[in-house]
Formats: structure tokens, sequence, C-alpha cells
């Protein structure tokens, strides 16, 4: 595991894959098309795309699926995050924000693959659903008494292990 100064940093929800961003400002888009929306399984996908020489995976070296015969996406084989999309012919590579630290580290500056946007995904539509916090969520347990197994948003170059139930 290597660690590189002043990144970005994410990785999968287990933690088995690490990867840390270097680009000051990656450029970000939403994209809507058939293919993101399958490969992420929502209705749509964020990428922030760095350039290869600003990225680097930091911990576990994932697979990727060809989903054409341009394009590869990275995921985790141990937890199924879907962490990358990336042209074969450029160098260049986009990582799904959600898997970001902080996600609010980038900020989307375009949609793509507007064809085939669900109709729902409409701003004027959006803002009439109610707004529930996870707390509030009517979750089968109390939040409060969960085990979360989730990898923390940050490196842990000591390792790190789930906790046990
Ligand atoms: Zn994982
Ligand atoms: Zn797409």
């Amino acid at each position: 595991m290597t660690q590189m100064a002043g990144a970005m940093t994410g990785g999968c929800q287990c933690g088995a894959i690490r990867y840390a961003v270097t680009a000051a400002a990656p450029r970000t888009s939403l994209c809507h098309c058939r293919m993101c929306q399958k490969a992420v399984g929502q209705p749509f996908a964020a990428y922030a795309t760095v350039k290869l020489a600003e990225f680097a995976w930091t911990c576990g070296q994932p697979p990727a699926f060809r989903s054409s015969t341009a394009a590869e996406r990275h995921f985790c084989p141990a937890c199924g995050t879907s962490l990358t999309f990336r042209y074969l012919e450029t160098d260049e590579i986009g990582v799904a924000a959600g898997t970001l630290d902080r996600p609010e580290q980038v900020t989307p500056r375009v949609h793509f693959g507007v064809e085939s946007r669900v109709s729902w995904m409409d701003p004027a539509f959006l803002q009439t659903l109610r707004s529930v916090r996870t707390d509030n969520a009517g979750a089968p347990q109390a939040v409060a008494a969960l085990v979360n197994f989730q990898h923390p948003d940050h490196d842990t170059p000591d390792g790190w292990t789930p906790p046990a139930v």
C-alpha cells in the first residue's frame, strides 16, 4: 500500500479496494446512458474523470468488466461496488463519485446520455418527494443497534477488520 500526498481517496464498500486521486479539479459528470444505469444499478452514474497519471490503486487491484469494445469498468469482486468507467483509447479514468471518501469534493458539470434519462429524474418532480434522514427511515432494527461493516471513509494503512457481531 502506498500513500499519495494531498490526494482525494476512496474505495469500495468492504475496503478491499482503495484508490487515490491527485487531480486538483476532476471533470465530473452525470451519465444517464443505459450502460451506466446497468453498471451501477441506478438511474444514473456520477463519475469524476482524471488522467490515469493522477490516479492509483492503493489497496487491491480490482478486475474490470469490458462493457463494450470501447470501455471497461472496474468493480470490487468482494462487495460488488462499481468503481470506475474508462474509455480504453484515452489516458483518463472516471471514478464513481459515490466511492470517494468525501463525495462533496467534486461537483458535476454536465449530463451525458440524456436520451436514456428516466422521466422522474426531473428537478421539479424530485423536490416534491419527502426527505427523510437514515435514522428516521424505518430500518428493521434500530439504527443505533446496527453493526456497520462498511469500510470507514479514510485510508487504513495499518489494516482494517470489520467489527465482530
Ligand atoms: Zn469491496
Ligand atoms: Zn454512461
